[in-house]
């Protein structure tokens, strides 16, 4: 009976591809492919990961977590 409305904003949704957790890595250090300074989503398990977001005016984790959620919500849809 707690009924209290969750504020989680930053909710990753689980693994597409194996139902894992998923984890923000960032801001990536070099590595040689120019994503230095990116986030990007990762399964903890399968390594799947989005593609990386680079911060702009804001902080890029909720655009790298909203592209984890749609991918994950699209799952066995074509795109
Ligand atoms: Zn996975």
């Amino acid at each position: 009976m707690t009924g209290a409305p969750s504020e989680i904003k930053d909710e990753l949704k689980p693994c597409p591809f194996c139902g894992a957790t998923a984890e923000v890595i960032g801001p990536m250090p070099a590595d040689g492919f120019g994503n230095e300074g990116g986030y990007v989503v990762e399964c903890t398990q399968c390594q799947a990961s989005s593609r990386v977001h680079f911060p702009t005016m804001d902080d890029a984790r909720p655009f790298a977590i909203g592209a984890w959620n749609r991918r994950a919500t699209a799952e066995g849809q074509p795109s």
